[in-house]
């Protein structure tokens, strides 16, 4: 299966790459691979929107300094400025492509307020922005003939030749086979990895596998402590409540009944439906102060820890109907309560990973040859702390720029040699069975590596951090890869085996929480979601840098790069 362009994840970012590439030409020949059918990927389930400047009351620069305040300054900005220039013109794309954003009575565009943003730039449709967007990107590409797609197969390594990105291998998930994909260039878009932590908002697919894969073929992952909390999920299941829902004029109570934000310099409190410091604060800060909130004993205790409120009763039947549809929907389904008569219990839950694979303004890496756009890359536009609805127009910006790319790269290189794709499959092949498929003996269990894990990132690697929580974390994480080696794999079979798709993810969950705590510990400062309590402050004299991690056999080295400044001098970050 050869093709001139590979394209590894079928969500947003993966979807807009390829049309990207497509629309530049019809001769080249683009694959899709993706571990789901497309549309179950994680993009779907954005609820809240997607920022961009297109009502009359914003200006690009407001949105690029929301941007760069929001990241705490570890923001790019010569990529926050493209990426709010771009911006626009990607989301009305979108619409004409079919996603229908919700409008207001006089027929423009609705935009609803979100956290850290001064002005109302979120584009939404309901609350069910990521599946309409999902659907019109999935329909787009279906247009296009030079786009072919492999539903159900994982990719598993990178394979290079000579320091030159030629393919992947992809394990069938139908069959059991492992296939090789070779292509000119290899984008990934394989989405983040929050799974790595026991309370998630995202789906359980999310286990950093194209994160791992670079990372395990020498490219640099970049600022992987910089892990997002949401400060309202459902206790439990971690399930989402999206931001939009204090967008929309709710509020966060302790038990009480007291609107707790107000001691943290966030008030005062406002009846006005937008109150843009209090709830709409930033989600590091919310987070930090929910657990604050908890130290000093406010918090309710329940079956599944500690929690607060998050009230929508005053918000009213109507717009909760209107606009929060699915809010309803799920707090019905999985707390068994109604919001318009009952306020929901949220907690902080893990949501997004600022970092990621190292790339450039147009999505290039250090590894000739490979791409990566979305969740998976670190463009550097989100830095230590994304603002909500930025990422979902960041997928567009960024997928697109890197199709392009990947397309106008692939037009001066020759074809991946067959004796060097053979060489390398036979390796991985190798590999995989030693490993995995043909895996005699072995007593770890799977799904016990897996918790100890995620109690370990929580514990050392969580919402605060110290030098000695971090280091048993770094201890533990590497316990835990000497145990891998020995785990047990019972169910040979070739069919959808969950058995070895489980290893192959825990494998990859491994490499990434050793990137996020090594990261944390090397970071002697608090920025954005990087919160220490041994060292407080920021450091801008030291750490107004990105930080590089790499694989090495004694564990990950962390490097650092500047961050490039360009119109906005660091400030204190204040709201
Ligand atoms: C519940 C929730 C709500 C959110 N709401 C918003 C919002 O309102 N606004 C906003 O801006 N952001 C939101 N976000 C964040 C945003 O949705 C994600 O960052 C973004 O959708 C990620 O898109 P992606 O294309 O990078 O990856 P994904 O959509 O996660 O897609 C990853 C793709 O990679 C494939 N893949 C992964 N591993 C492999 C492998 N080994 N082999 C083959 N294929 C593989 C998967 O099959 C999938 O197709 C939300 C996130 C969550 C979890």
């Amino acid at each position: 299966m050869t093709h001139d362009i590979v394209i590894v994840g079928g969500g947003g970012a993966g979807l807009r790459a390829a049309i990207a590439a497509a629309e530049e030409s019809s001769n080249l020949s683009i694959a899709i691979v993706s571990k789901v059918y497309p549309m179950r990927s994680h993009t779907v389930s954005a609820e809240g929107g997607a920022a961009g400047v297109l009502r009359e009351d914003d200006t690009l620069e407001f949105h690029a300094k929301d941007t760069i305040f929001g990241a705490d300054f570890l923001a790019d900005q010569d990529v926050v400025e493209t990426f709010v220039k771009e911006a626009p013109g990607e989301l009305v794309q979108l619409e004409h492509w079919g996603c229908p954003w919700s409008r207001d009575p006089d027929g423009k565009l609705s935009a609803r307020p979100f956290g850290g943003m001064s002005v109302n730039r979120t584009l939404y449709a309901a609350d069910k922005t990521g599946f309409h967007m999902l659907h019109a990107l999935f329909q787009t590409s279906l247009k296009y003939e030079n786009i072919v797609r492999y539903d159900e197969c994982f990719v598993t390594s990178l394979l290079v030749d000579d320091g030159r990105v030629i393919g992947v291998t992809s394990l069938n998930l139908y069959t059991g086979k492992v296939e090789v994909v070779a292509g000119k260039a290899v984008i990934m878009c394989t989405g983040g990895g929050g799974r790595v932590f026991p309370f998630t908002t995202n789906a359980s697919i999310k286990t950093g596998d194209g994160m791992a894969a670079a990372y395990r073929a020498g490219a640099a992952l970049k600022d992987m402590e910089f892990v997002q909390y949401h400060p309202t999920g459902l206790p439990g299941t971690g399930i989402l409540i999206t931001e939009a829902s204090r967008g929309e004029g709710g509020w966060l109570v302790n038990k009480h009944g007291h609107r707790y934000l107000e001691d943290y310099g966030l008030g005062p409190p406002s009846d006005t439906p937008v109150n843009r410091k209090m709830e709409l604060g930033p989600r590091d800060i919310l987070s930090r102060c929910h657990m604050q909130e908890h130290m000093k004993g406010n918090t309710f205790e329940g079956e599944y820890g500690h929690y607060v409120h998050l009230d929508l009763r005053h918000v009213g039947r109507e717009v909760i109907d209107g606009k929060l549809p699915f809010v309803r929907e799920l707090v019905r389904n999985y707390v068994g309560i109604d919001p318009v008569y009952e306020p929901i219990p949220v907690r902080p839950v893990v949501h997004y990973m600022m970092g990621g694979i190292h790339t450039d303004i147009t999505g290039k890496t250090t590894l000739n040859g490979l791409y990566a756009a979305g969740e998976t890359a670190c463009v550097s536009m989100n830095g230590a702390n994304r603002l909500g609805s930025n990422s979902l127009t960041e997928l567009l910006v960024f997928g697109a720029r890197s199709g392009r790319a990947a397309a106008q790269f692939v037009a001066g290189q020759q074809a991946p040699s067959a004796s060097a794709l053979e060489a390398l499959a036979k390796d991985e092949q190798r590999r995989l069975d030693s490993n995995f498929m043909k895996k005699e003996g072995g007593t770890e269990e799977i799904a016990q590596i897996r918790e100890e894990m995620q109690a370990a990132m929580e514990e050392g690697a969580g919402i605060y951090r110290d030098e000695t929580r971090m280091k048993a974390t770094c201890d533990k994480l590497s316990e835990l890869r000497g145990r891998f080696a020995n785990i047990k794999i019972v169910d040979k079979s070739e069919v959808f085996n969950t058995g070895i798709t489980s290893a192959l993810e825990l494998d990859s969950l491994l490499h990434v929480a050793e990137t996020v705590a090594h990261g944390a510990l090397s970071r002697k400062e608090s920025r954005g979601s990087h919160t220490r309590t041994d060292f407080p402050d920021r450091d801008d004299v030291n750490y107004l840098q990105h930080s590089m991690c790499y694989q090495t056999p004694d564990g990950p080295r962390v490097e650092y790069l500047p961050v490039t400044i360009t119109r906005w001098q660091p400030e204190e970050r204040k709201y």
